[in-house]
């Protein structure tokens, strides 16, 4: 089944044609001024699979590693819809809150960051800062990517 999400005011939505290949949860101190919460959850998927309904419009953003990314917002009610990081061509991150079905995170990054009164179960899936993709992402998504990228 496709993925499907959208904005508050219903002007914009999207579907998924494909699953994704990861999903992580970033505590840096960007994330949690641009989201206005405590973190945000994104899911990567390849752009080819995004279909979008409805206006965006985007800006440039710095990310916790300095490379920078372009986030999108619906262009009626603002909600930040999905991005694309500078160091990631030709994959999109969605932010999981907009998911009619969001999914649960497979890695927290950005730890050092974290607000002190959160408290995660699973240390294991804890990351100071970034975390070496070849050692944490499930084999198949692995596989998938170096297939596109190739
Ligand atoms: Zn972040
Ligand atoms: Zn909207």
């Amino acid at each position: 089944m496709n993925l499907r999400g959208g904005c508050v005011c219903g002007a914009t939505s999207y579907e998924v044609k494909d699953h994704p290949l990861f999903t992580q949860a970033c505590h840096c101190k960007n994330c949690k001024i641009s989201t206005g919460s405590s973190f945000v959850i994104h899911t990567m998927i390849f752009e080819e699979d995004f279909m979008l309904n409805g206006k965006v419009s985007s800006t440039e953003l710095p990310t916790g590693s300095g490379k920078g990314y372009r986030a999108y917002f619906c262009n009626n009610c603002g909600v930040y819809l999905y991005c694309k990081y500078a160091v990631a061509t030709g994959r999109l991150a969605i932010r999981t809150t907009t998911l009619d079905n969001p999914i649960t995170p497979q890695a927290h990054i950005f730890i050092k960051d974290k607000d002190p009164w959160i408290e995660i179960s699973n240390k294991e899936i804890c990351h100071d800062t970034m975390y070496d993709r070849d050692k944490v992402w499930p084999r198949d998504s692995l596989k998938r990517l170096k297939e596109k990228t190739k």
